[in-house]
């Protein structure tokens, strides 16, 4: 996938809902795997709910594929300033220290998981459906012990700088 050929479609959307549909997706796809939601407030944000849909479900996928079964999973989400945050804690494998700065590249994939599980590509992506938006994506790792990855969108998007081929569902001023 080419980051230039993603065209956002902007909406008044509450992240909570967004978050409520994937939890729901995954857990018809699954149903063995418990995942806790911590869901605050009303987090009216400006956003394309199908990508951050995907965002939330690449983030939930990994939680699943990289912990054992039965181990705690909880999807977070908040508001602080102009910002509405979600992030997916697990308490799987985790990611070693020395590859963690690679791990947004496409296509890698860390030293400790098995080949068949995933192609390195879900967080390349994401990253660049919420950086779109004007938020950022980031993880916190320990190896052996789990992991927290999350994002945090503005409420209100500005136009996209830099990418001139994308469009926003909008004319630009
Ligand atoms: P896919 O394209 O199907 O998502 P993937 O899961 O391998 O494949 P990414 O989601 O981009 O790709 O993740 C990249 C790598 O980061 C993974 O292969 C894994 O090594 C590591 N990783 C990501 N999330 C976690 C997590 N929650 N716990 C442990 N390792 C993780
Ligand atoms: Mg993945």
């Amino acid at each position: 996938l080419d980051e230039n050929h993603l065209v956002l479609s902007l909406a008044c959307n509450d992240l909570n809902s967004i978050v409520r549909r994937a939890h729901e997706f995954h857990t018809e796809m699954m149903p063995q795997r418990e995942i806790t939601l911590e869901l605050t407030g009303n987090l009216s944000c400006q956003c394309d709910a199908a990508l951050i849909e995907q965002v939330v479900l690449n983030l939930l996928s990994n939680a699943v594929k990289y912990s054992p079964v039965g181990t705690e999973i909880t999807i977070r989400t908040w508001q602080r300033g102009e910002s509405v945050c979600c992030e997916v804690f697990d308490r799987g494998i985790g990611i070693p220290a020395e590859d963690q700065p690679r791990i947004f590249e496409r296509f890698f994939r860390a030293r400790n998981v098995s080949s068949n599980v995933g192609s390195g590509l879900g967080l390349a992506l994401s990253r660049t459906i919420v950086e779109l938006h004007g938020g950022y994506l980031a993880f916190n790792s320990m190896l052996g012990e789990g992991t927290v990855a999350g994002f945090c969108l503005p409420v209100t998007v500005e136009e996209p700088v830099g990418h001139e081929q994308i469009g926003t569902g909008k004319q630009a001023a």
